[in-house]
């Protein structure tokens, strides 16, 4: 610690000013994070500049070139010092300009910010010059060079060498160079789709001297055009355009018009009569779904006036609701406001909120502008002015969200289904957090009754995959499901669309209406606590059992099983009716208990002394100290709360090596492996261990059979992930799929979809692949599968593996603690 009187020795050097070249360096760092902001800034110069023609070329994802040319306005000599000077701009003069901003850049510090972090060169001519200027600059932003040249007129932006100022940052750049490619490509895909008039292409040149192009836009004048050219004609299927649908505008008016603080005007509408909600919360957009229409309690009838026109504005296209027409990930969201390109969190927040409650599994398209008057944004929060601050963020959201709900009411929803069943008090679901290890054991040796044993065993093969496919292949998603045992196999099917919200009321009434007209079970002795009562019940009284409610149903005759339905709400207990379960005849067992009662014990003299009990005491502490082990390496208990802990512990304590050192020590409950490393026992699962063995040898070594389709399907691919895909032939080979590309052909047509891979049960498509480039896009990895084919994968693992109940001798279970070794995570 340091001393406090020591603090005196410090030197406490003066306050200096930073000189003004560091400052310049420190700064510039911060305005361009990465290649997407090097080529948004100039994107953003080239649109300020009004040019309808922009052309972004890099060579090698950006490590070896940058170039954005366009056929603007051009810079004149008089500027071409000043265009590389921090804070020198030709957008504004005055701080109140900056409210009525409405060109991209403001700031003046993107050219000059690229001066310093690369080598920075720009041709230009002005429509005034009768010749171009090519100018080269140093990192502080002074001329070193400059010649007249040949061009259009024009500005041509050349970067190269980009972040050489700033190692760590150059560094990543070369590591992930492909990725920030990506994440440019679609920070710009946000500019082509706004940008109507302007034709934008982009296109990289890899160094074997490849050239793709990734976007290519028309100059179209109709953002539907541009989105046809970015991702294709087929998303223009299934999207809805947006359109304001102001509820706020009108109460606000009538407020203000009942208030008298609104004069009519020329403007104004008449209107007749309106039911609308005045009460206070109606405007919160945080209660979604609850405050749609059917939440308007406090209505009122009320004579007003709408005055046009209305101060926020939505312009858009969204997914439509119906099933399927969403994406799978929010990878196709652009949003603005006043057509500039921004992360309004709280808008994107929203709208996502409001699609998942009409397609719960997808995620929209969305292509948003918002437009408010410019005096209400605040554009200037960050150097990338990606955020914005909105004074009218609640009327914002209040009119997007009535715009959805609109667009969205006559569409038919899709909803989530969960069931689960409870069975004789037990509630039977996958246990999603505990490690496999644990989870068998304590299914095996907790709380088993007849029936949930005999219900493990006969879906075991179930159970465990879909603990696996939770706990291991985390990427699944977890559809809690429940597994009936043979006579729930019965149980008719419930609709497969169940709205949400209701589901609890709907069963309820159905269960009370099924409930009446049940018929005798045939294997009543599965749904029976003991074996040896329901063998009584089908001998003594065949036909009635009484389903007992543990709430609020009343006792009901089942007549029909198949009409029973479970629901996770209640308990459904089975009871035979005027049945006396008859209680085992009791034997009396004859003891010797007289026997032991009687003091007949035998004597046997010892032969001992104090000094020998003191040996043997030293001997024993002796023995003690020696087998002391040098530390405890697990503390954690057994038990689901504490897995984390307890996964940490293993994967801490225990290598890859450690499963060849372990030894053998025997078979327990026909379950599980008991091992022994130095002085620790292991318990290891038989069948979880085999599986997923199994399954990642599936996972790294399988390649799919396939089949070819009659007409190679056009996938309709942007750009970029046409690249991806070519990239990585071999990966989507191995899982089946095959193309025939064109390498020559505008983007989203070059890729054509050749074969599928071939499985008996499992049908693959088009959704596999966009899975696959989204995995590929994230992480480039060689055992990339999607998860269907994971999913397949593990219930071949699973039926493959060694069953709980299968007895092993020693050499089998050596085979598979020595695979534990080659597993991935094999603690998890
Ligand atoms: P800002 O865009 O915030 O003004 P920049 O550093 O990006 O700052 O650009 C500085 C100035 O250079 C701009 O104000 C503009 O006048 C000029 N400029 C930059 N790029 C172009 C271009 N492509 N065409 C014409 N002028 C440009
Ligand atoms: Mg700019």
């Amino acid at each position: 610690m340091v001393d406090v009187n020591d603090l005196s020795d410090v030197e406490i050097s003066s306050i200096k000013p930073i000189n003004k070249d560091s400052v310049h360096k420190i700064c510039s760092g911060q305005v361009v994070l990465s290649l997407a902001v090097a080529v948004k800034e100039l994107v953003e110069n080239s649109l300020d500049a009004g040019a309808t023609n922009i052309d972004i070329r890099l060579k090698n994802y950006g490590l070896d070139l940058l170039e954005v040319s366009d056929n603007g306005s051009g810079v004149t000599e008089d500027n071409f010092a000043a265009l590389t000077l921090k804070y020198h701009t030709s957008k504004l003069s005055d701080y109140s300009d900056l409210l009525g901003v409405s060109s991209f850049g403001f700031r003046g510090e993107a050219l000059s910010s690229l001066c310093s972090l690369a080598n920075l060169t720009i041709t230009t001519r002005h429509h005034k010059s009768e010749y171009a200027t090519k100018i080269e600059y140093d990192h502080k932003g002074n001329i070193t060079n400059k010649k007249p040249c040949s061009r259009q007129v024009g500005t041509t932006v050349t970067l190269s060498n980009l972040f050489c100022s700033l190692p760590v940052r150059q560094k990543e750049f070369q590591k992930n160079a492909k990725r920030e490619f990506n994440k440019m490509t679609n920070l710009l895909y946000a500019y082509c789709l706004i940008a109507t008039g302007v034709r934008i292409t982009c296109s990289n040149q890899t160094s074997s001297n490849v050239k793709s192009v990734v976007v290519a836009t028309q100059g179209s004048l109709s953002y539907k055009d541009n989105i046809a050219c970015i991702f294709g004609i087929k998303q223009l299927q299934s999207i809805l355009e947006l359109k304001t649908e102001c509820m706020s505008n009108i109460k606000d008016n009538i407020l203000r018009g009942l208030s008298g603080e609104v004069k009519e005007n020329e403007d104004s509408v008449n209107i007749e009569e309106v039911e609308i909600d005045l009460s206070e919360d109606s405007n919160d957009a945080d209660n979604i779904i609850n405050n749609s229409q059917e939440s308007i309690t406090s209505s009122q009838k009320s004579q007003g006036y709408k005055n046009i026109p209305e101060p926020v504005k939505v312009t858009g296209f969204i997914s439509s609701c119906a099933h399927g027409s969403g994406r799978s990930s929010t990878d196709r969201q652009f949003f603005y406001v006043n057509s500039r390109p921004c992360e309004p969190i709280k808008v994107i927040k929203l709208i996502n909120e409001i699609y998942r409650q009409f397609n719960p599994h997808q995620y929209p398209f969305v292509f948003l502008n918002v437009n408010v008057d410019r005096v209400s944004v605040d554009v200037n929060v960050t150097p990338d002015k990606r955020k914005l601050f909105l004074t009218k963020e609640k009327s914002i959201l209040d009119v997007l969200k009535h715009s959805l709900l609109k667009i969205f009411e006559n569409i038919p929803k899709t909803l989530r289904v969960e069931p689960t069943v409870t069975i004789n008090n037990q509630k039977v679901e996958p246990e999603l957090s505990q490690p496999r290890i644990f989870q068998s054991f304590i299914k095996q040796f907790s709380n088993q009754s007849d029936l949930s044993m005999k219900f493990d065993d006969e879906h075991h093969e179930k159970a465990d995959l879909k603990r696996k496919s939770n706990s291991n292949l985390g990427s699944f998603t977890a559809i809690k499901k429940t597994y009936t045992s043979n006579i729930i196999d019965k149980v008719k099917p419930e609709p497969d669309v169940i709205d949400d919200d209701d589901t609890e009321t709907q069963l309820i009434n159905k269960n009370s209406e099924r409930i009446s007209n049940i018929e005798i079970i045939k294997n009543a002795d599965n749904f029976l606590p003991n074996k040896s009562s329901a063998t009584e019940v089908l001998g003594a009284q065949r036909d009635i059992i009484y389903l007992e409610n543990t709430d609020e149903l009343p006792n009901t005759q089942i007549r029909n099983i198949t009409d029973v339905v479970f629901e996770k709400s209640h308990t459904i207990r089975c009871k035979p009716k005027d049945i006396q379960l008859k209680t085992p005849n009791l034997q009396k067992v004859v003891t010797d208990k007289e026997e032991l009662g009687k003091n007949n014990r035998k004597t046997v003299n010892m032969k001992t002394s104090l000094a020998h009990v003191k040996a043997l005491v030293d001997i024993f502490n002796n023995k003690k100290d020696k087998y002391q082990p040098d530390r405890i390496k697990f503390r954690s208990a057994i038990n689901p709360v504490f897995n984390k802990k307890c996964e940490e512990e293993l994967s801490r304590e225990i290598s890859k090596d450690s499963f060849k050192r372990m030894d053998v020590v025997g078979q327990f409950n026909l379950g599980f492996i008991i091992t022994r490393l130095d002085d620790d026992l292991f318990i290891i699962d038989q069948h979880a261990t085999d599986e997923i063995y199994n399954f990642e040898s599936l996972q790294k070594t399988t390649e799919l059979t396939n089949q070819k389709l009659v007409i190679p399907q056009n996938l309709e691919l942007t750009g970029v992930n046409e690249q991806i895909l070519m990239d990585n032939l071999a990966i989507f080979k191995k899982n089946g799929f095959t193309f025939i590309i064109d390498e020559h052909a505008p983007p989203t047509k070059r890729v054509k979809l050749l074969t599928i891979p071939m499985s008996k049960n499992w049908m693959f498509g088009k959704e596999d692949i966009d899975e696959l480039l989204f995995m590929l896009r994230e992480n480039q990895s060689e055992y990339c599968r999607p998860s269907r084919v994971r999913a397949m994968f593990a219930s071949r693992a699973c039926r493959k593996s060694v069953m709980i109940g299968t007895a092993l001798s020693k050499a089998d279970m050596r085979i598979l603690v020595d695979h534990m070794a080659e597993i991935d995570k094999p603690w998890v």
